[in-house]
């Protein structure tokens, strides 16, 4: 997949090459020596490729989400952390950056993860982390959805979520809240949804609420409701990745997708991904902060 022509990683053209005891591709003109991992989150490790290979697949084709312990019973790894870092570098690797939008009749509505009190819509609140969601809705049921971390639940942060991940034209369902208000009618058919009673949530924008009900459960099942703010929209990429792709009858067309993503990855440092800095600077991140 990284070289469908041939072997071409050498600087003099060479196309002949053998393969050390290490798996290097070596030029037989110049010796020049590449690893195929050269370049990309793999870069530097220190594990066999074929490690990489079958966490990518246990990743891909788990039904159930996926945390680092998981990863280090299956591989067999001593170390946690090692187990920790391959997976944060796996859920970056989740996003394509030319998805298609959603369309169609979209929900939208944001929900809060994380704390003691409800979160409030107003402003960021205590502990707790907001997060925006899209959910296209196909009749009774659910079609591709979108997660992102906003900041707060302002006009500001919603919008710009729905510009990224909804395709103009389409039908978008809101509640009354005043954050959706500016949306752009030229762009977008608005549908506000009143909700009857105080206490009866559900009965409006039901798509959109199952998800946040089932990312909440996730968070709390997978990683037994710890999480770190910094790394939430990680995991939130990993789970519409699992999600949008849950009717897929080929499991090898999810290992495939990742197997992409990761050749054309760059690489990463351990102190990068605890950092968490460079997420932004990942494929979609980047498209949504520039909007
Ligand atoms: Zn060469």
């Amino acid at each position: 997949m990284k070289c469908p022509n041939g072997f071409n990683f050498t600087k003099c053209g060479h196309q002949a090459y053998w393969l050390s005891s290490k798996n290097l591709y070596i030029c037989t003109r110049c010796e020049h020596q590449h690893s195929l991992s050269a370049g990309t989150i793999m870069d530097s490790s220190k594990k066999p490729i074929t490690y990489w290979f079958k966490a990518m697949w246990w990743f891909t084709t788990r039904k159930a989400g996926f945390n680092a312990v998981n990863l280090q019973e299956l591989l067999g790894f001593g170390s946690y952390d090692t187990a920790w870092h391959w997976l944060q570098k796996l859920r970056r690797c989740t996003i394509h950056k030319e998805r298609e939008k959603l369309s169609g009749n979209v929900e939208v509505d944001e929900f809060f993860i994380g704390g003691q009190k409800p979160g409030k819509r107003g402003r960021g609140s205590n502990g707790k982390t907001a997060v925006a969601a899209a959910v296209e809705k196909k009749g009774e049921k659910i079609g591709r959805i979108r997660l992102k971390v906003i900041p707060d639940c302002s006009a500001d942060s919603l919008l710009p979520f729905i510009d990224e991940n909804i395709e103009a034209g389409s039908d978008v369902f809101t509640d009354g809240w005043k954050g959706y208000e500016p949306l752009d009618e030229n762009t977008f058919h608005h549908h506000k949804i009143f909700q009857n009673k105080a206490d009866d949530k559900d009965s409006v924008l039901p798509g959109v609420h199952l998800v946040a009900s089932l990312v909440k459960r996730m968070i709390l099942g997978t990683h037994q409701g710890r999480f770190d703010p910094r790394y939430l929209q990680n995991y939130l990429d990993e789970y519409v990745f699992r999600f949008n792709r849950r009717t897929s009858k080929y499991i090898g067309k999810k290992f495939m997708r990742i197997t992409q993503q990761i050749i054309s990855s760059t690489k990463i440092t351990w102190r990068q991904i605890k950092e968490n800095t460079t997420l932004n600077t990942y494929p979609e991140s980047s498209l949504e902060l520039s909007g």
